[in-house]
């Protein structure tokens, strides 16, 4: 098909009404498919069902020898913080490891840094003049947005460019001394997949803050999550800030949630030496210390980082065919029309599509009214407005495998039709 700015108002009309006729065969399957939440399958979750019978009746002590049933431990064994010191890129004595949910240990960071302050010397966010801010990259995460929104956090978005954050624009916020912190999502972003290159982190660890406890919040949450045989890199944001002079800029951030179980896995924090004692002295007031006998668990079913990658191939092979079932979808209906855009992520757990602008809202309708759930338009922008109305976050890992091909299909057609009746509404400039 070719681009419906090209086609007369009459064959606009009828491709229109031969599109509805379509969508409402599709509306009439009465199917029931949620694609809203990058949550793990059954079947991937059933990938660590091993993990169910660990560490196993009296397997409950340390490499130490000590007691992992009993309280303490509150860095997190060393053993568990050096198998995974390769993915968080620190050594374990800069690794701390908590209990199941690395947006916990944000939310921490964030609250502490706001009540207590990044440091003795400096004092807490919420006391000092003005009202922090934090640069968010868009399309996001929703749940960082909304942790800022709990705490009355103002949100500055700068667009992602395909290989991070517009780094012109971050440098100009970064520059004002009430731009507090960042959000990065470095690897496999949620949701629009792209890996930040060199050049980009390069100058996140190198720019001027006009706050000198600026922090970069790096939620490397898909860290080991490929969906090709090449397992993408990024450089080593810790060793940049060191060598830039700003050794505290960065909190890194991980879990093994999309690894082992999403529910039950372990979350993990890298920092500078000065920060992991900051966090720990914060932590210590809040418990006596993490489940130990989860993270003995972890050690004796992944058992090193190979293991590790081993268990994320079985992940990709059930995963990879679901992604491509949404992008052959897309490419089959969608090819040619400029009526949307969308990414090929090589890695995490989400696609993100770009519709015609001002089409968002209606084609989260659409596919509502014809039972299939997708993410509220919005929810890739801070306060959940995106200004154009045009970010669709697909995810597609939760569904079968059939159930997102049904659903792929149906996603497609509403985009095409919701597009029809914008361009019939208001005609668009050539190929907008
Ligand atoms: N960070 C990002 C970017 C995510 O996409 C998700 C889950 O979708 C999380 C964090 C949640 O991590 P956790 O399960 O460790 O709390």
């Amino acid at each position: 098909m070719g681009g419906i700015a090209d086609l007369s108002a009459e064959d606009l009309r009828a491709l229109r009404d031969r599109v509805r006729g379509e969508y409402d065969l599709f509306r009439g399957r009465g199917l029931q498919i949620d694609m809203t939440r990058g949550k793990p399958s059954p079947e991937q979750l059933d990938l660590a069902s091993g993990m169910l019978a660990l560490p196993g009746n009296g397997d409950h002590f340390t490499e130490a020898g000590e007691d992992a049933r009993n309280y303490g431990g509150l860095q997190g064994l060393p053993e568990v913080r050096a198998l995974f010191a390769p993915m968080m890129g620190a050594p374990a004595e800069r690794i701390v490891v908590g209990d199941n949910s690395s947006l916990a240990l944000m939310h921490d960071c964030l609250a502490w840094s706001l009540f207590k302050g990044v440091s003795s010397e400096m004092d807490p966010w919420s006391q000092q003049s003005g009202t922090p801010a934090f640069i968010c990259a868009v399309p996001g995460y929703d749940r960082h947005f909304a942790i800022c929104e709990e705490y009355g956090i103002r949100m500055l978005p700068v667009p992602l460019t395909g290989h991070g954050p517009d780094m012109d624009m971050v440098e100009e916020l970064a520059a004002d001394p009430d731009v507090k912190g960042m959000w990065c999502v470095p690897k496999y972003s949620n949701p629009s997949g792209e890996v930040y290159s060199t050049e980009v982190i390069e100058r996140l660890a190198a720019m001027r803050t006009g706050a000198p406890d600026f922090r970069l919040f790096w939620d490397n949450a898909y860290a080991v999550h490929h969906l090709t045989p090449q397992r993408h890199e990024i450089a080593n944001i810790l060793e940049l800030c060191e060598q830039a002079g700003n050794p505290d800029r960065a909190f890194v951030f991980a879990s093994t949630s999309k690894v082992t179980l999403a529910g039950a896995g372990l979350a993990l924090f890298a920092s500078s030496a000065a920060n992991v004692k900051w966090y720990l002295a914060r932590a210590g007031k809040r418990t006596i210390g993490p489940d130990k006998l989860n993270q003995i668990r972890h050690v004796r079913f992944l058992r090193n980082i190979e293991g590790l990658h081993q268990h994320m191939e079985a992940h990709r092979a059930l995963i990879e065919p679901k992604f491509d079932a949404v992008i052959g979808a897309l490419e089959k209906r969608l090819s040619g029309t400029g009526v949307a855009r969308w990414t090929k992520p090589e890695g995490g757990y989400f696609i993100c599509v770009d519709g015609m602008d001002g089409t968002a809202k209606q084609i989260v309708d659409l596919a509502r009214q014809a039972g299939v759930v997708l993410t509220p338009a919005g929810a890739t922008s801070p306060y959940g407005r995106d200004p154009h109305d045009r970010t669709l976050r697909l995810a597609p890992t939760y569904p079968s495998l059939r159930e997102v091909e049904q659903a792929s299909e149906g996603i497609a057609l509403c985009i095409l039709l919701a597009a029809l009746e914008k361009h019939i509404d208001a005609p668009l400039a050539h190929n907008a």
